[in-house]
């Protein structure tokens, strides 16, 4: 249901990202990649796109701390090929209290985590509203409904890009119409999703016990279903607000949390 459509997952070399691009690549979009990684891992990346099914799948680099890059990326994307879905899933976290946060790292998440999408939304959405279709996707966190201990900086952008994406879903409301598809602005909030972000968490709460336990511990400390998500389960949440049906789906920010913001 995406053949002839375009997207930009940023923060996709990795984790839950490239398992977007892929998703999104399957269901037949051309995929633009980006995100940090060695010169090998971005080839894999690229690769592993084309070979979920995507039309096209091409890396454009831009370290989404400098909003210059970011305008570059976005018209280097557009000379290749307009966007119809955008997909905010760059994001960088570090749990320490708040007092002894470095305050180099709480400008550094705040321009990855939200920054980051403001830029490339303001960029990519008078495009979709000209024509009519455009998703828009934030991979916010359950972090950006409820808050957790030693994650200012993280938890402020995760309520930032909750409440950016509300804005924006207002603002283009009105655009395009059933038939076209509309534009709609969503946000899906995980809870643990066992991804490279989380190991230093793991570890943390192994506390030199095994990763398995370290994994329980967390689970029970906060999700429900004691179950973590795989990166592939979040693509498929996002993949769904990417039909043409959820046209009137928008300003919602959707838990995949095994129960965590239900308690
Ligand atoms: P990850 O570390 O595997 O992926 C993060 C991606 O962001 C990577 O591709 C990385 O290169 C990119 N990135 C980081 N800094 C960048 C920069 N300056 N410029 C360009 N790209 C940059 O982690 P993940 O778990 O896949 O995280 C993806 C998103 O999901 C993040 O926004 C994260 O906050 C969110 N999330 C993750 C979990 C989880 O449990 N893993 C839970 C809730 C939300």
């Amino acid at each position: 249901f995406l053949s002839g459509r375009t997207a930009l997952v940023t923060g996709s070399t990795s984790g839950i990202g490239l398992a977007i691009a892929r998703a999104l690549g399957a269901a037949g979009a051309r995929v633009a990649i980006n995100g940090l990684g060695e010169a090998g891992q971005i080839e894999a990346a690229v690769s592993s796109v084309r070979s979920a099914g995507a039309r096209d799948a091409r890396y454009f680099e831009a370290d989404l701390r400098q909003p210059g890059q970011i305008e570059q990326m976005m018209a280097d994307i557009n000379t290749w090929s307009p966007l119809d879905v955008l997909v905010n899933c760059a994001g960088v976290q570090h749990a320490v209290p708040l007092e002894d946060m470095p305050v180099d790292r709480w400008d550094m998440i705040l321009a990855v985590n939200l920054s980051s999408a403001f830029h490339t939304m303001r960029l990519a959405m008078p495009g979709m509203a000209e024509r009519g279709f455009g998703r828009v996707v934030n991979i916010a966190s359950v972090h950006g409904l409820v808050a957790s201990v030693n994650k200012a900086p993280y938890i402020a952008s995760k309520f930032g890009i909750v409440g950016l994406s509300k804005a924006a879903a207002l603002e283009y409301a009105r655009a395009g119409d059933r038939k076209s598809g509309g534009v709609t602005v969503n946000c899906v909030c995980p809870g643990w999703v066992e991804t490279a972000l989380i190991e230093p968490q793991i570890e943390a709460h192994a506390a030199g016990d095994s990763r398995e336990e370290g994994i329980r511990r967390m689970l029970a400390e906060k999700q429900p279903s004691q179950r973590t998500s795989m990166p592939e389960e979040i693509a498929d949440a996002v993949l769904w607000l990417c039909r043409p049906q959820s046209h009137n789906l928008t300003g919602t920010s959707i838990p995949v949390d095994g129960g965590w913001t239900a308690q």
